[in-house]
Parts: C-alpha cells; sequence; structure tokens
C-alpha cells in the first residue's frame, strides 16, 4: 500500500511519513500544492493525506483538480474550529478528515478504512480459504493459528487479498509497495512472495506467468 502525504509544515510532514513506513506503507511526500497534484496525478496512490493549508495551490484545488481524473482515497486534514473547510473539501470528494491536531492511530484506522472501501470491501475481516485476514488489527491466521508477518509481507498480502480474483501485475506491486525514497531492488518482491507462501501456503498465491500474482 502506498501513500501521498501532502504537508507543508516540515516537522509534521517527516513525523507522518516515518510513522507510515513504520506501519509497513511505503510513503511519498509533497510540502506543495503543486508537487502534490503532480504525484497524485502521476502515481496510482493508494491513499491521499492531504493538508488543507499549502503554498502554490491550496488543498481544495489539488482535490477539485484531482477528481477530475482519479478517484484516489484522500483524507484531508483541517484546523480546528473551521467546520466549513471540512464541509467544502467532503463536497469536493474528499472520503474522510481529521481535525489537527489528531490521534496517529485514529489516522491510520481512518485510513485502512477509506483504503477497504477504495477496494470495494466493506468488511474488515477478509476470509481467504483456510487464510483469515482482519484488516482492522492488521493479523492473519491461517486455520485459526496466529501467523506472524513482518510489515512489508502484511502489505503485500493485504493488496492481494483486496484484490483477490484479479491478477496484480509485478509493476502494479511495485508501484503501490515501494515509494520514491527506496532503492528497490528486482528481487525483493520474489522474497516476500517466498515467505509469505511458506506461511500461508505454497498454493496461496498463484503465479500467473507473464501477468503477475493472484489470490484466487
Ligand atoms: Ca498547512
Amino acid at each position: 500500500m502506498r501513500l501521498l502525504v501532502v504537508e507543508d509544515e516540515p516537522d509534521l510532514l517527516s513525523v507522518l511519513v516515518r510513522a507510515a513506513r513504520k506501519e509497513g506503507y511505503a510513503a511519498d511526500s509533497a510540502a506543495d500544492g503543486e508537487e502534490a497534484l503532480y504525484k497524485a496525478q502521476s502515481t496510482d496512490y493508494d491513499a491521499i493525506v492531504l493538508d488543507m493549508m499549502l503554498p502554490l495551490l491550496d488543498g481544495w484545488e489539488v482535490l477539485a483538480r484531482l477528481r477530475k481524473t482519479k478517484a484516489t482515497p484522500v483524507l484531508i486534514l483541517t484546523a480546528r474550529d473551521r467546520t466549513t473547510d471540512r464541509v467544502r473539501g467532503l463536497d469536493i470528494g474528499a472520503d474522510d478528515y481529521l481535525v489537527k491536531p489528531f490521534d496517529i492511530n485514529e489516522l491510520f484506522a481512518r485510513l485502512r478504512a477509506i483504503i477497504r472501501r477504495g477496494a470495494n470491501q466493506s468488511r474488515t475481516v477478509l476470509e481467504l480459504g483456510e487464510v483469515r485476514l482482519d484488516t482492522a488489527a492488521r493479523t492473519v491466521t491461517r486455520t485459526g493459528q496466529p501467523i506472524t508477518l513482518t510489515a512489508r509481507e502484511y502489505v503485500v498480502l493485504e493488496y492481494l487479498a483486496l484484490h483477490r480474483g484479479k491478477v496484480t501485475s509485478r509493476t502494479t506491486l511495485y508501484e503501490h509497495l515501494f515509494d520514491e525514497d527506496e532503492a528497490t531492488l528486482s528481487n525483493i518482491l520474489d522474497v516476500h512472495i517466498y515467505n509469505l507462501r511458506k506461511k500461508l501456503g505454497q498454493d496461496f498465491i498463484v503465479t500467473r506467468r507473464g501477468h503477475g500474482y493472484c489470490i484466487e
């Protein structure tokens, strides 16, 4: 899962990006509205965290322009006591909002919810044969037994699970799992898939030659 975090306050931006990576997300950042719009249009993010008061283009303008071409889930950050800002953001097409200052755990809970909705999954628990994925608690069991996954293995699994029945190409997986700052090794995805199969069963993730991966 790859996020774009848009915030012009450098300390808050770096806290948010670090927290997102710790959660296993790939996270890109933008510190003004123009950079945000450019990145949001050129990459298929799983969700965008968008501050409203930004230099160059404000958050409403970014959102309004983005919505002409893309339905990427967007969570807006607004200042306290500005109810009209939130209403305006939701009217333009924001999926959710948080008022500053906010609790970081609440931010991630809300992001998980808009990512699920973006993938047309309203339920938090996904049953995939003997594997059960709780996307709210971020836990995985196989035949009732808890399975320990690394943060990155979890996001690979969650992405494939949210898009189950469809083949996800390696290019798409790379785009959703690694951010602009990561030197991506070409075999790192294979390592995650290998580990997931070892933990969840060899046939759990199917390789479609020349196309990509799929959970059926
Ligand atoms: Ca701001």
